[in-house]
């Protein structure tokens, strides 16, 4: 029997389509071989929760035997009252759930605890003293173990509790309502969605692949991106995304890239009008006229002129110095391991890098202020910096708060305020289409020409080549790193230049 378990659950918050194509889907075309960066985070987390157990004291450990077998033996030690079982297994009809804990109660029902890698909750900042918010997947996947506890006859209460990255202990209450604004409950956000995935594995539903950033982590990538170059999905469009592409295809009928050509802006818009003064607010929701305008320009450029168009003159700075920067870091421990630079001054080209070969805070640190020292080598006035996407400058505003003695926080925000200093994304996104379905860097750069010297290019690998040299201290490793992060670079310079001459 296929079961509704946690996985499941998470695979549907990442992608709902998912969940119906693992098991339907032509299995031909699933990339067998794990990621190795989501093999790292499943590693990562594996080596947590060992760190956690260790420090748990008596227990009951279940881990071993069939599956059968430790739903047998989880049922009789709750009956038994034992105080922690650690990865029992909860069962009924077509759910299936293994908490990492069973926490008994003084009033000896059960609690799930799960054991996570990650903060507790979303957006807290210890520093901020800001909590944040429950966390989708993490709800979700305690209220199927809450779910099957009361099933089976072991729970009253509604709560669970995550073991945190920091061993912290955060209670989630899953009766609360998700958000200010949001009156639904997780337990009704839960049962919504374990309906539409019970729907989706029994094939009494079907949904669409969409072109999403998560797809390049997932082994239906090459399948969905036939799917849909094939059927000229919408959401090959840039940033059209899967909820505009379901709400044009229920409301409006358009299947596909050739239809959405033929819509009349001026047509839809009445017709929405109509639909909302007859009480029908869900007609288009969210697809405004700018936003259907711009999708249609994008789409236009991708499949009939085929040409970038800038919608205003780009002037860049005209200055001696031009620096194309980027960083990698490594958001599983928090770690920046790498700013590089390649500088371009008149005809003179030079990579230069400032690489952590150890994990701490001193070398973390000491790159940091290297890097610094070498903006103020240089001639003030006299230079500009090209990055692309805010993540350089949100990642420096951390940096800043963490090593507060190597540079102010004012310098770091008048540096990236700065004319001089500019986000090449912010450009790409706001003056200018490009006849590609996405406006990654890798995506625009190789649509210029450049290419990559590493076969498998991506920041995500590079974390987990970090992890590996680390590891091993295997200089080819490193190398592979540095050049990467090179290309990169240089690849924002192709960039910077290919806008110039747009
Ligand atoms: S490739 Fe993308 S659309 Fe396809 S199943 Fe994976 S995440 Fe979903």
């Amino acid at each position: 029997m296929a079961y509704i378990t946690a996985s499941k659950l998470y695979d549907y918050l990442q992608c709902p389509h998912k969940v119906w194509r693992d098991i339907y889907g032509p299995q031909e075309e699933k990339i067998t071989e794990t990621n190795p960066f989501v093999e790292l985070l499943w590693e990562k987390g594996v080596k947590h929760e060992e760190k956690i157990v260790s420090r748990l004291g008596d227990f009951l450990n279940l881990k071993e035997d069939s599956i059968d077998e430790r739903f047998q033996k989880t049922i009789e030690a709750m009956k038994n009252k034992t105080p922690l079982i650690y990865q029992g297994v909860l069962k009924y009809e077509n759910l299936l759930g293994i908490p990492d804990l069973l926490k008994k109660l003084p009033d000896n029902t059960y609690m799930p605890v799960d054991i996570k890698s990650g903060m507790g909750f979303e957006g807290a900042d210890e520093e901020e003293g800001e909590e944040g918010k429950p966390k989708k997947h993490y709800s979700v996947q305690l209220c199927l173990y809450n779910d099957l506890l009361k099933k089976l006859g072991f729970a009253i209460h509604n709560s669970g509790k995550i073991i945190d990255i920091h061993g912290d202990e955060v209670e989630y209450d899953l009766i609360s309502p998700m958000g200010i604004r949001t009156k639904e409950t997780w337990w009704e956000f839960y049962e919504r969605i374990k309906k539409h995935v019970d729907f989706l594995m029994r094939n009494a539903d079907k949904n669409k692949p969409a072109l999403a950033g998560i797809c390049k982590l997932c082994p239906w990538y090459n399948s969905c991106k036939k799917w849909c170059e094939t059927t000229k999905d919408l959401t090959n469009v840039f940033y059209l995304g899967r909820s505009n592409r379901d709400k044009l295809n229920e409301d409006l009928f358009v299947e596909n890239i050739d239809e959405f050509l033929e819509l009349d802006v001026e047509e839809v818009m009445k017709q929405k009008e109509t639909e909302k003064k007859s009480g029908n607010k869900e007609f288009l929701f969210r697809i405004g006229k700018d936003s259907l305008i711009k999708s249609l320009k994008r789409a236009e450029i991708l499949y009939r002129t085929k040409k970038p168009v800038a919608y205003e003159t780009i002037v860049f700075p005209k200055v001696n110095y031009e620096l194309f920067f980027d960083i990698e870091d490594d958001p599983t421990q928090e770690f920046v391991y790498l700013h590089g630079v390649y500088e371009r001054n008149g005809d003179k080209e030079r990579f230069i890098d400032f690489t952590a070969t150890e994990i701490s805070d001193e070398a973390e640190k000491e790159i940091w202020q290297k890097f610094w020292q070498y903006i103020e080598s240089l001639p003030q006035d006299d230079f500009a910096v090209y990055y692309y996407s805010h993540h350089e400058k949100t990642t420096y505003k951390k940096l800043q708060k963490q090593y507060s003695d190597v540079i102010s926080l004012e310098k770091v925000e008048a540096f990236f305020e700065n004319p001089n200093v500019i986000d090449l994304y912010k450009i790409v996104q706001k003056q200018t289409d490009w006849p590609v379905g996405s406006y990654s860097l890798k995506a625009l750069a190789t649509y210029l020409g450049f290419s990559w010297r590493d076969e498998t290019p991506s920041g995500a690998l590079s974390i987990q080549w970090f992890n590996k040299y680390m590891e091993t201290k295997d200089q080819s490793i490193l190398k592979r790193i540095l050049e990467y992060n090179e290309d990169d670079c240089k690849a924002t310079m192709i960039l910077k230049d290919g806008l110039e001459k747009l």
